[in-house]
């Protein structure tokens, strides 16, 4: 099962990333939840222009994709889930939710770490919140946050089947927690004890620092609740919030050429956790 997967990889996680995009640029235009402010054809462009360099950048420096790690760590006999078996079945469910809550753990580190939060503040700056908004991410945290995955892997053994299940499921639940759609309130209630849903997640794109240090979950929306940092609306509503941060509001800040940029440009004002006066009530 493991060597297939090994072999299978990218086509997988290829053919889930275009499915699912296509499925919700398709739900955005027959149900959008907001009016976009920015035009899409610029957004779009720059976004996906994003996505396309941050791919080919990890190829070129990882030999190892997140599966190839699990993989090179069973042959070796690394990390907690290789020293102490687990049946396979209880191993890939472990697994996955390790991984998610290491995720999460490390959002809130980009968030509360100034010098981390000049380079996670690009994903924030984007002035609209769609479905490209969720692959919006600098270079330097793409290369950051999958060194952090494969450190976690290392330790934690995974088999090869929960990183593949990991990589598809962070790539779909963040195309679908960003997208600008509808969907009833009653099925968002129901729907966000399972999965972070796109109204959960919008209040983390909010301008108001109080906000956007809430509600840091990507697929599971337990860590949230567990830990106190769940917020289920925003202060002014969904259709009356502003997306984004103080910095960078302008149109022409969302080219590819000024986000690339951003982390290097103005300051951090109140939104690393901490420095904001009530960033944790
Ligand atoms: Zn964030
Ligand atoms: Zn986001």
């Amino acid at each position: 099962m493991d060597a297939f997967l090994l072999g299978h990889e990218v086509p997988v996680r290829l053919g889930a990333f275009v499915a699912i995009f296509a499925a919700m640029a398709a739900w955005e235009l027959a149900a959008p939840r907001r009016a976009l402010r920015e035009r899409k054809p610029v957004r779009w462009t720059n976004n996906l222009a994003l996505v396309v360099a941050n791919s080919v950048l990890v190829r070129a420096i990882f030999p190892l994709a997140a599966v190839g790690v699990a993989g090179f760590a069973a042959e070796r006999g690394m990390g907690v889930l290789n020293i102490f078996p687990l049946p396979y079945a209880a191993a890939v469910v472990l697994s996955v939710l390790v991984l998610d809550v290491a995720i999460y753990l490390q959002h809130l580190m980009f968030h509360a770490v100034p010098l981390l939060w000049r380079l996670h503040r690009v994903h924030h700056a984007d002035l609209d919140f769609d479905v490209t908004t969720g692959a919006r991410f600098h270079p330097l945290e793409i290369v950051l946050s999958m060194l952090i995955k494969f450190a976690v892997i290392l330790a934690l053994g995974p088999p090869a089947l929960a990183a593949l299940i990991f990589e598809v499921l962070l790539n779909a639940t963040s195309m679908f927690n960003h997208g600008n759609v509808r969907m009833p309130a009653r099925i968002d209630r129901l729907l966000r004890w399972l999965v972070v849903t796109p109204d959960m997640h919008r209040v983390h794109h909010s301008i108001d620092p109080r906000e956007t240090n809430r509600n840091f979950g990507f697929n599971l929306p337990w860590w949230d609740r567990l830990f106190g940092t769940y917020r289920a609306q925003p202060r002014a509503g969904h259709d009356a919030m502003t997306i984004g941060i103080e910095q960078f509001r302008a149109p022409r800040e969302l080219r590819l050429d000024r986000m690339l940029l951003q982390p290097f440009r103005a300051d951090t004002g109140a939104y690393p956790i901490g420095r904001s006066r009530g960033a944790a009530r």
